[in-house]
């Protein structure tokens, strides 16, 4: 029902769907899915698909368990797996006259804004000559501390990135349900979640564990990104046959539907980072300055966490750590461990250079009205 209105879509398909337990290729699944893509094709839409399966199918090539993998192997078994998971689609995007295209992206690519844009440009050019591009993570150069490590959050980043109208999770379950439908089974699957406040957090912390790959928190998570980049998102099993028409006809799924977001581009951005480097905790008179619009001053700073860069991500927290906002940081945290507290005019005495006086600028700051 809402895709006719949808013009940029990001699918996300998890590895269970590309190949079964038994290491044997979902052709028909493989071969329906397709089928699928090339009717929002011909609808005129923008696709974008974020694919797993570079390291279940290396696993299957090289005959590899994949839970006795370490990291190190992973990565190579990915760089071996990520050209046949390549060859996979593009034998079937073939076979129905689309062209496909590959882009792999490590954290660093989303989470630095130069690097963002470049990947949005490239993406834009990509759909220009009609082609779809084919997301994965470089699971062969990512390592564990600067790696995305699910494809539910690195598909939501896209869709902000690529200023998409939906991202749509295939999962191997039918949505998000208010307990775990595996083992209780009067649970209820909740059809639209309008709100993702901590009740939601709380329900998918329970059913996590008992399902795929990313498991249910990321994907919650996912949706919070895509929420915050005013960007549709829907969680429906991935493993029936035609899995995309299955949403329009069954409903059997749990919708996103987040406000309309106001935030320009670059805001949303900032909004949706998945990995902010620190914390300020901020005092009432700050949080009363940055509603009224103000930039967030080194006075109002009354705690910090983490270590992080001039330019990198932080959260702004209340004094009950609760998070108002988030922003890029005019300062490092050694910079503002010794200018917190303090006044303007003294900060540039305290650090021994000249610099400005804002620690997060009001135009590199979200969260606070105006
Ligand atoms: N990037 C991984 C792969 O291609 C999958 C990560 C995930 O399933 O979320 O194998």
């Amino acid at each position: 029902m809402y895709f006719d209105k949808l013009n940029t879509i990001v699918i996300k398909i998890g590895s269970s769907l590309i190949i079964d337990e038994k290491k044997k290729i979902r052709s028909k699944w493989l071969d329906s899915f397709v089928k699928d893509i090339q009717g929002f094709k011909k609808a005129g839409k923008r696709i974008i698909i974020v694919s797993s399966g570079a390291i279940a199918l290396g696993c299957k090539k090289l005959n590899l368990d994949k839970k006795n993998l370490k990291i190190d192997k992973s990565q190579a078994v990915a760089s071996i797996g990520q050209i046949e998971l390549m060859n996979l689609l593009k034998k079937n995007f073939s076979k129905k006259k689309m062209d496909i295209s590959q882009i792999l992206i490590t954290l660093e690519d989303t989470e630095v804004r130069r690097r963002a844009i470049n990947a949005r440009r490239t993406l834009d050019n990509l759909f220009d000559i009609g082609f779809i591009p084919v997301v994965n993570e470089n699971d062969s150069i990512a390592t564990s501390e600067i790696k995305y490590g699910d494809n539910d959050r690195l598909a939501s980043r896209v869709a902000q990135i690529s200023n998409a109208d939906c991202l749509i999770l295939l999962s191997d379950v039918g949505g998000l349900y208010n307990k775990n439908p595996k083992v209780h089974k009067d649970a209820k699957l909740i059809k639209e979640v309008k709100k993702i406040d901590e009740n939601v957090f709380k329900i998918a912390n329970k059913t996590t564990g008992e399902y795929g790959s990313g498991g249910m928190l990321t994907k919650i998570e996912a949706a919070k990104i895509c929420g915050l980049a005013g960007c549709k998102m829907v969680i429906s099993s991935g493993l029936i046959l035609n899995p995309l028409k299955h949403i329009n006809l069954s409903k059997v799924c749990t919708w996103f539907l987040p406000e309309i977001s106001k935030l320009d581009a670059r805001k949303k951005w900032i909004a949706s980072s998945v990995s902010p480097k620190g914390e300020l905790m901020i005092d009432n008179g700050a949080i009363i300055a940055l509603k009224k619009g103000k930039s967030l001053l080194a006075a109002g700073i009354k705690n910090i966490k983490g270590n992080f860069d001039k330019g990198d991500h932080i959260k702004i927290v209340d004094e009950k750590n609760f998070e108002l906002g988030r922003g890029l940081s005019s300062f490092s945290s050694e910079e503002i461990s010794k200018i917190k507290g303090q006044h303007s005019d003294k900060i540039n005495k305290i650090l021994g250079y000249k610099t400005k006086s804002e620690v997060v600028h009001k135009d590199d700051m979200v969260g606070f009205s105006k």
